[in-house]
């Protein structure tokens, strides 16, 4: 339930969780079905309980011009993108980034969950994947006449095309169809399921799903406006360290809340590493500047963050083609009303997804294939002394990721304009295929430049920092604009928009993805889950190395990026964590008989 600050301060928790999004809030409310245990979660933002803006779908990036709704964070300066910055907006509020993403679900392949265990995290594979995230899943399948439209069959998963013929023309392009997308193995292309409640039209995230069924239990507190600033912790005679209490921020004063068993960092990939760095723990170099006493040192805190890179190519949609888009929301807002209308009864533009999906390795699109990924061998090996032993097993694993066809390239479509930056023709429809970079080489950091907890950490993402990265997205860039070469799409493309023609040649397009690419807003590794010998920030139990009761539940755990949208990995981290945590307290149960 919610709570007021009085409440809480001063109060004692057995857990407290630091954060409730994707993560933070489906974990709170498992600890909490132990009637016996308290739990207190902390959310920065507001709870945001049936705001329309969010549980109406096809909402996309509207979010974004709304304080309440994200944080308006912006990277730092990219030397590899002509020295300029990109926003890497957050979800603020319950359900975190959940409450604001684009709803596109997927499950990763099982080869790269299996990864994980591979980089030293047993129990961290394909078959625990399967496992916990049944209990997350349900899947409506299409109804039999849209199933039929589309020549589809979602029992095997050969979905068909779409009202735009784009899945079509991907297969005309040579790509397979994905014949069973959510079963480890999303080569080739696919109608993609949505987190959408089908009964209600509205989004499924972790408010509807895990909140709001439990929010009258007595033992789940939630303060909202709540912003977690630092742990407050002693040491053990063995050195480790034990948090004690949260302080934190709620309408600028400054309150503790005492911890009896565990703290929870959930706060995402961009702030729990800065939590933890206020509370001393982290990288020696980074506390020094920031003027806070290391009690912990973890060199790996805040390093290894890497990122989904997309850059948007955009067409016009011809006059006589029958396809609404959201441009039309734009540009006749009077629609507006009438498209809120039919979305009760699951239609109109608001029922739109990205749900056409695709992905596909080097080789398949681009003949250079060969030679871009030997360069990538010799460019790593060159470098192979500079990289920590840690990265140079996450390398060698994406080497073989490459040379094995892993479907590292995504072309995922938009109903409309998804830029600004070449404004839209008033009255004109779109089409975006946003495609993604999905196997980064290229490693950013995340530290924080002050000790005063509301100045935001620096964001470092390094984007293109390896060569190898630009040379796969110029290929990519090449074969998705093929794909408007190519009918069915090409009879319904009056033209392209971006990056229109003044963009040819290899050199042109790889300027422009300077200039233009952005963040898939898939950001993990800060806190990533490996041995502490690798440089690791938690162990396989998500517990904070060198610390007894302090471990991280967010995608900032994920140590090597895997292909797809994470959200769903993100409630497997959350069920997992409230499976670990609960399986702890009942050991010591045992013990203290
Ligand atoms: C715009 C956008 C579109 C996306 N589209 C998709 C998609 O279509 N499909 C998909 O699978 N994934 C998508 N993602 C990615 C996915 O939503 C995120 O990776 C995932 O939700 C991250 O979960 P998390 O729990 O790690 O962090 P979050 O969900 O971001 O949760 C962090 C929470 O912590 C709170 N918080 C932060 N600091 C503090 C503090 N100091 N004290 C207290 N609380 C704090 C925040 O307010 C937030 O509620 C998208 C993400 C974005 C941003």
């Amino acid at each position: 339930m919610l709570v007021a600050v009085e409440e809480v301060a001063n109060k004692s928790f057995d857990y407290v969780v630091i954060g409730g999004g994707n993560a933070g809030l489906p974990l709170a409310v498992r600890l909490s079905e132990d009637p016996t245990v308290s739990v207190l979660l902390l959310e920065a933002g507001d709870a945001n309980l049936n705001h329309v803006e969010i549980l109406r779908p096809g909402s996309f990036i509207r979010h974004f011009f709304g304080k309440e709704y994200v944080y308006p964070y912006m990277t730092n300066k990219q030397l590899f993108l002509n020295n300029s910055v990109r926003p890497w907006f957050r979800g603020k509020g319950l359900g975190g980034s959940a409450a604001v993403n684009f709803q596109l679900w997927m499950r990763p392949p099982a080869e790269e969950v299996n990864d994980l265990e591979r980089l030293g995290n047993a129990g961290w594979n394909w078959d625990d994947f399967q496992r916990l995230i049944r209990k997350v899943e349900r899947f409506y399948p299409p109804t039999t006449e849209v199933q039929q439209r589309l020549n589809s069959d979602c029992n095997n998963w050969n979905l068909g095309s779409d009202d735009l013929k784009l899945q079509q023309t991907v297969l005309n392009s040579g790509i397979e169809l994905a014949c069973n997308p959510l079963g480890g193995d999303p080569t080739g292309t696919f109608f993609a399921p949505c987190t959408y409640d089908p009964t209600t039209h509205t989004r499924a995230y972790p408010t509807t799903a895990y909140y709001l069924p439990n929010k009258e239990r007595l033992n789940l507190k939630v303060l909202v406006f709540a912003r977690g600033n630092r742990l407050i912790t002693t040491k053990e005679l063995d050195g480790s360290i034990v948090a004690t209490a949260v302080e934190l921020d709620h309408g600028g004063q400054i309150y503790t809340v005492n911890v009896t068993r565990e703290v929870v960092l959930s706060s995402g990939t961009l702030k729990s590493p800065h939590i933890l760095e206020l509370s001393g723990i982290g990288r020696k170099d980074v506390l020094e500047k920031i003027h806070v006493p290391l009690k912990l040192e973890l060199p790996g805190l805040g390093e290894n963050v890497q990122e989904h890179l997309l850059i948007a190519i955009s067409y016009e949609i011809r006059d006589d083609v029958q396809f609404d888009t959201i441009d039309l929301l734009r540009d006749y807002p009077e629609l507006v009303e009438k498209h809120a209308e039919l979305r009760t009864s699951g239609e109109g533009i608001f029922t739109m997804g990205l749900t056409n999906a695709t992905f596909a390795s080097v080789d398949t699109i681009s003949s250079k294939a060969r030679a871009i990924i030997q360069g990538a061998r010799d460019a790593i090996l060159a470098k192979i002394e500079s990289y920590s032993s840690a990265l140079q097993e996450q390398y060698k694993i994406q080497l073989e990721r490459l040379e094995n066809g892993a479907p590292s390239c995504e072309i995922v479509s938009f109903p409309g304009l998804s830029t600004m930056y070449n404004p839209p023709k008033f009255g004109k429809r779109y089409l975006t295929l946003a495609v993604g970079l999905n196997h980064p080489f290229s490693r950013g950091t995340i530290h924080s430049l002050s000790s005063d907890p509301a100045v935001d950490p620096e964001f470092d993402p390094h984007y293109l920092d390896h060569d190898i990265d630009l040379h796969i997205m110029t290929e990519l860039v090449k074969f998705t604009r093929g794909l408007s070469r190519i009918s069915p799409l090409k009879d319904v493309i009056a033209k392209e928009h971006n990056p229109g023609q003044g963009v040819q040649t290899d050199e042109e397009i790889r300027e422009w993805i300077r200039d233009r690419c952005s963040s898939f807003w898939h950001t993990a590794g800060s806190c990533s889950m490996l041995p502490q010998a690798s440089d690791g920030v938690v162990d396989e139990k998500l517990k904070v190395h060198g610390t007894t009761n302090i471990r991280v539940a967010d995608l900032s755990i994920l140590p090597l990026h895997f292909v797809g949208h994470p959200s769903s990995f993100v409630y497997y981290i959350a069920e997992k964590g409230a499976e670990i945590i609960k399986a702890t307290r009942s050991d010591e149960q045992v013990k203290d008989l």
